[in-house]
């Protein structure tokens, strides 16, 4: 059973890696983005509320978000599994999957966090040339970032979830680490202890 949740700021390559897991676990990747944008381009009443937000970098209001993902988890596809790309984004929408996976008697295994430096993200992203790539918009989509989704990473730690990932690596050798953090039993301890790194002597 696969079940990650993707973390890491815009850039990190949440979405290319998620991308190869999903094939190599044979497990459905769902990012909340490509739902977005294909609701945008499809002008759906979703993608039509979603635009403006998407285009300034800002995100879409939790009103729309947690129904979305309610509904996707609800589809048959995830039954042996998923990877998470792009939710949640900020405390609420965590809280809001917490409570999810209650209900629906899942668990995640692991919430992955891709590290990559800012400038290394911006020059990715304006590579990447997506609508929303232009650079106030990813400097925006940054800011965002920090203010609210990156408060998960202690969210996720408390609850012994985490395994950060060096993401500025080459793609295989990203791919190669989270193959080995999928094939992980998350029941057992992680190889860092925060424990023992205290206990350290000077
Ligand atoms: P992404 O492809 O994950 O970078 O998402 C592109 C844009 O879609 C973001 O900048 C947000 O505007 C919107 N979006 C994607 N996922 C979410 C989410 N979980 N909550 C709110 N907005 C989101």
């Amino acid at each position: 059973m696969t079940r990650l949740i993707f973390l890491g700021p815009p850039g990190a390559g949440k979405g290319t890696q998620a991308q190869i897991l999903s094939q190599r676990c044979e497990v459905p990747h769902i990012s909340t983005g490509d739902i977005l944008r294909a609701a945008v381009k499809a002008k759906t009443e979703l993608g039509q509320k979603a635009d403006g937000y998407m285009s300034a970098g800002e995100l879409v209001p939790n009103d729309l978000m947690l129904g979305l993902i309610r509904e996707r988890l609800g589809q048959a596809d995830t039954a042996n599994g998923w990877l998470l790309d792009g939710f949640p984004r900020n405390v609420e929408q965590a809280e809001f999957l917490d409570r999810l996976l209650t209900e629906i008697e899942q668990t995640c295994e692991f919430v992955i966090n891709l590290e990559v430096p800012d400038e290394e993200l911006v020059a990715r992203m304006l590579e990447r040339g997506r609508k929303d790539d232009e650079e106030s918009v990813i400097r925006n989509r940054l800011e965002v970032y920090r203010e609210q989704t990156e408060p998960l990473i202690d969210f996720y730690q408390g609850r012994q979830l985490l395994r950060s990932v060096d993401g500025n690596q080459d793609l295989d050798t990203v791919t190669q680490v989270l193959q080995t953090i999928v094939k992980q039993d998350p029941e057992a301890t992680p190889e860092v202890e925060p424990d023992i790194k205290s206990e350290a002597k000077p």
